[in-house]
């Protein structure tokens, strides 16, 4: 399984070690505790804001999703609040770079 591969399509994957039971991030095979081979499961997408900034008309974030892992994003719906609720509606890479875009959701 290929991260980045399945990123491109807009599907946003994350690596589990189903004997740490801990999400291993950033995306590997491996765990990175026990160095065994991690599964992979589609993220629920859904995590709360830890941090953001607006620049001009766009609003990035800093959300931390399924409770382990911390993404910078984007936020394109909603008044972000620091603790907010929000859902990855959208992700990919451009230019090399992962993206992706958040909406809130409470
Ligand atoms: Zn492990």
């Amino acid at each position: 399984m290929n991260f980045e591969t399945e990123l491109k399509k807009g599907k946003f994957l994350v690596s589990e070690c189903p004997f740490c039971k801990i999400i291993v991030w950033p995306p590997s095979d491996f765990c990175n505790r026990c160095l065994k081979e991690n599964s992979w499961k589609e993220c629920s997408c859904e995590g709360k804001i830890l941090e953001f900034s607006k620049k001009e008309n766009t609003i990035f974030c800093v959300a931390e999703i399924e409770k382990s892992l911390k993404i910078l994003g984007e936020i394109i719906s909603g008044t972000p609040e620091i603790g907010k609720k929000i859902k990855v509606v959208d992700c990919g890479i451009t230019n090399n770079n992962y993206f992706f875009k958040m909406a809130i959701i409470e």
